[in-house]
């Protein structure tokens, strides 16, 4: 006996095949499957996600028409999308979305356990969720408008502006965005985020750490649920994926990315990776992700010039209502150079001075600052330095430290001191032995296996050791 969707589904076929050309209804309409009839909503079966939004661009009007002739002015269209079709072990995964593109996942079971009707923050669960409302992630401060163009970052920042304004459209897919710590790699590529939602608000962005995709896979694989994880992903309109170099090790999650980097670019859509390095050099992760890495455009972020720095900090400056003379500024510009995180660091720091002392912001005040936050090029530290910081903490004098003694806090905090002499600093065991009234190398070694082994066993010890290492550290900065 004919069901009831069937039926309903079959007549409006016969007015639709009048009206749309005989090929198109071949592709458009012959593959469609209804599959339920609630009052007066009817479910179709789709073949993809590519289908149903082809359905709803083309033929929504028509589709409306017809079904209302059957089912009345109340009658409303449900989408199932077929997401995999399935094996013997898992069921086919299938998606529902409604006329208004409300969706649901579903495995055909009744209660499929990931399906939540709310709004999500994070993509750790398997939401049924508006497309829109998969929250992409992204910091609103990291513009375009924000980043400073420079001899630097050209290439990268014009390919960014390319890419926002046709994701997935461009021979710049996937974008690889590499360079070293603070010069912008993730600013950059959420800006390219960011400025893909004010152009297209239909597509849906995904900004992503790599590691928290590594831990996420992590997750739904213990979960056995590493279809719902790929399917998720595979949802995106533009994914962004930061500090790729973290996927070095995580096979596993290599071939979860290998997967959805696949399905996201055959689809049209827009990849985004950032990385430390040129994709070529790329450790520990598989060749066939790095020749993928490569078949976009890889552009590199370099260390900014001078005048650079100066138009980096002024708009820093004007973004946050702030003034300082210009030789500050130029102070500044000249004496960070390394990346642009310690020049924002640099300039926080001398207004985070100026207000604590209440002190106008001239160029003494930013000399004092400076030169305590120069902290990269660190100090070479002395074994000396070690055996005075150690003597203070434990109150013990120094002669007595290098004296002969059997004490037993004397001995141990002698050895400490070896110890943090052989961490901190380059000298020679044999060297160490001589600071320490002319005892051998083989004193020092079994003064660093003692100290390792207390730390082990007495937790009290443990604490001073680790207390004095913070101290040395800070030192060193
Ligand atoms: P990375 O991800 O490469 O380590 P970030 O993107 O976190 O670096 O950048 C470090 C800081 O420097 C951020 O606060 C960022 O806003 C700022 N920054 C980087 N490049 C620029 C630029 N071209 N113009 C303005 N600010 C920048
Ligand atoms: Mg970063």
């Amino acid at each position: 006996m004919e069901k009831a969707h069937d039926k309903v589904w079959n007549s409006c076929l016969a007015i639709i095949k009048d009206i749309v050309e005989w090929q198109h209804f071949k592709t458009w309409f012959e593959p469609i499957k209804p599959v339920a009839l609630k009052e007066k909503i009817l479910t179709i079966q789709v073949p993809s996600q590519f289908f149903y939004e082809y359905l709803e661009e083309h033929y929504v009007n028509l589709l409306a028409k017809t079904l209302k002739r059957e089912l009345g002015k109340d009658a409303r269209l449900e989408y199932r999308i077929m997401v995999d079709s399935g094996n013997e072990k898992n069921k086919p995964l299938t998606m529902d979305i409604s006329g208004h593109g409300i969706k649901t996942f579903s495995n055909n079971e009744m209660d499929f356990p990931l399906v939540i009707n709310n709004p999500v923050k994070n993509p750790f669960v398997i939401p049924g969720l508006r497309k829109m409302q998969i929250d992409s992630q992204l910091n609103p401060i990291y513009t375009f408008d924000s980043f400073v163009e420079g001899d630097c970052n050209r290439v990268a920042r014009r390919a960014g502006k390319t890419v926002a304004e046709k994701p997935g459209a461009t021979s710049f897919n996937p974008l690889v965005i590499y360079g070293g710590v603070g010069l912008g790699k993730t600013h950059l590529a959420q800006a390219v985020g960011n400025e893909v939602k004010r152009l297209h608000q239909n597509k849906v962005v995904l900004y992503v750490s790599s590691e928290k995709f590594i831990n996420q896979f992590q997750d739904h694989s213990r979960n056995n649920a590493i279809n719902d994880f790929i399917h998720f992903y595979q949802l995106i309109d533009v994914l962004i994926i930061d500090d790729v170099q973290f996927f070095n090790r995580a096979e596993k999650s290599q071939d979860a990315l290998f997967a959805i980097f696949n399905h996201l670019h055959q689809s049209g859509k827009q990849l985004i990776l950032s990385s430390d390095k040129p994709p070529k050099d790329l450790e520990g992760v598989q060749e066939r992700l790095l020749s993928r890495f490569r078949w976009g455009l890889s552009a590199d972020l370099q260390t900014p010039d001078y005048e650079t720095r100066i138009d980096i900090l002024e708009k820093k400056m004007k973004n946050d209502g702030l003034e300082m003379p210009r030789e500050v500024v130029k102070y500044i510009a000249y004496n960070i150079q390394s990346n642009i995180r310690e020049l924002e660091g640099a300039l926080i720091s001398l207004l985070a001075q100026s207000s604590l002392n209440k002190r106008e912001i001239d160029l003494d005040l930013a000399k004092k600052v400076l030169r305590n936050f120069v902290k990269t090029s660190s100090k070479e530290i002395t074994i000396e330095t070690i055996q005075k910081m150690v003597c203070e903490f434990f109150d013990v004098s120094y002669d007595k430290l290098l004296q002969k003694t059997r004490k037993r806090e004397i001995v141990q905090a002698r050895q400490i001191t070896m110890y943090l002499a052989k961490i901190f600093t380059k000298n020679s065991l044999k060297t160490i032995g001589e600071h320490f009234g002319g005892r051998d190398h083989t004193t020092v070694i079994h003064s660093c296996q003692t100290v390792k082994d207390l730390m082990d066993t007495d937790s009290l010890f443990r604490e001073s050791v680790i207390e004095l290492q913070q101290k040395v550290q800070l030192a060193a900065m």
